[in-house]
């Protein structure tokens, strides 16, 4: 598919995992037969993932793999209908983790401290986590979207084998979009949990954070999940108080990113800062500080002379940085 198809005009265009184009057709999914009908056709094609990374076919621009060739590689654990593109329809195989081998790797790079994944006598296949595939553009966009909507859908159903309601065993239902439980009737439905991002501004001044674990120099829009009860603006200033002390005034939502590790929203805003006055909690954030626009604008295109960076391009926080450096906040 054409990258260029998915694009929208929505303010979150170009961001990594954020241009999925499948029609999902979630009116065929109570339909078996026609999902079977689908799964058989010769252009159908399917993730594969196996310990939440994608197999596929070594320098193809694809996500996907035809639907015998992800076949081939085990029986799926979970499957699900995602949808259909102009290609045909697609789905998503969680394969067993034997599927994959973890070998060692001379590489400092590598994946998992100097390991990599990789499929047992299968050279022409590579193993690809979904933030290397996002970032170093491995794949066209709307197939990073593809591989974005599978994880998360995988990932949700590894984790909900039984019914939160009873603990009995539940059972996949609706073309993977529901999981039943036999003994109490519950249904249960995938999740998404919604995570604010917010960049608050004050003049001509934009306040960043560091966690301990980012890499080293990188500041970032301060973010955190929402709670139950809470509207978005409210979740965004009760984050920016607790974690850097800062009152805010009025909140605009700007655009919104999926981020499947595992399955998350990000809501993307900015917030109007009250006064310049902070108070770094010291434990989601080993420091937060004001940064006036010229310094953003140095970090954007990688000359800081502090060695500072903000996260990179397919991020969120990344796209609310440029909108405000370029005074569109
Ligand atoms: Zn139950």
């Amino acid at each position: 598919m054409d990258a260029k198809a998915t694009r929208t005009g929505d303010p979150s265009d170009g961001l990594g995992y954020a241009q999925g184009a499948l029609d999902r057709r979630s009116d065929l999914r109570a339909d078996a037969a026609a999902i079977a009908a689908l799964r058989e056709r010769p252009d159908a094609r399917a993730l594969a993932l196996s310990r939440e990374v994608a197999i596929l076919r070594a320098g193809s621009d694809r996500a996907t793999l035809p639907r015998g060739e992800a076949e081939a590689l085990g029986a799926p654990v979970e499957e699900a209908f995602l949808g259909l593109d102009a290609e045909g329809p697609v789905f998503v195989f969680g394969l067993p983790d034997d599927a994959l081998d973890l070998v060692e790797d001379p590489d400092p790079g590598a994946l998992i401290d100097r390991r990599k994944l990789v499929v047992p006598g299968r050279s022409d296949l590579a193993a690809v986590d979904l933030r290397a595939l996002a970032q170093r553009g491995l794949t066209n966009p709307a197939e990073v979207g593809i591989a974005a909507q599978g994880k998360a859908l995988v990932g949700w159903h590894r984790r909900h084998r039984f019914c939160a309601n009873c603990g009995a065993p539940t059972k996949a239902a609706d073309a993977g979009w529901r999981r039943d439980c036999a003994a109490c009737g519950a249904q249960h439905f995938p999740r998404t949990d919604p995570v604010v991002i917010m960049l608050a501004t004050r003049g001509g001044r934009c306040l960043l954070g560091r966690q301990a674990r980012f890499p080293v120099g990188m500041y970032s829009a301060l973010a955190g999940f929402m709670e139950p009860g809470e509207t978005v603006e409210q979740a965004v200033r009760r984050e920016l108080g607790e974690e850097a002390g800062v009152a805010c005034g009025a909140v605009r939502y700007h655009s919104s990113q999926p981020w499947p590790f595992p399955a998350n929203l990000m809501i993307g805003c900015f917030a109007e800062a009250l006064d310049d006055r902070l108070t770094v909690d010291g434990k989601e954030l080993e420091d937060a500080r004001w940064f006036g626009r010229d310094e953003i604008a140095a970090m954007l295109e990688g000359r800081h002379p502090g060695g500072l960076t903000p996260p990179g391009p397919i991020a969120i926080a990344h796209r609310l940085l440029s909108v405000w450096a370029a005074g569109g906040a």
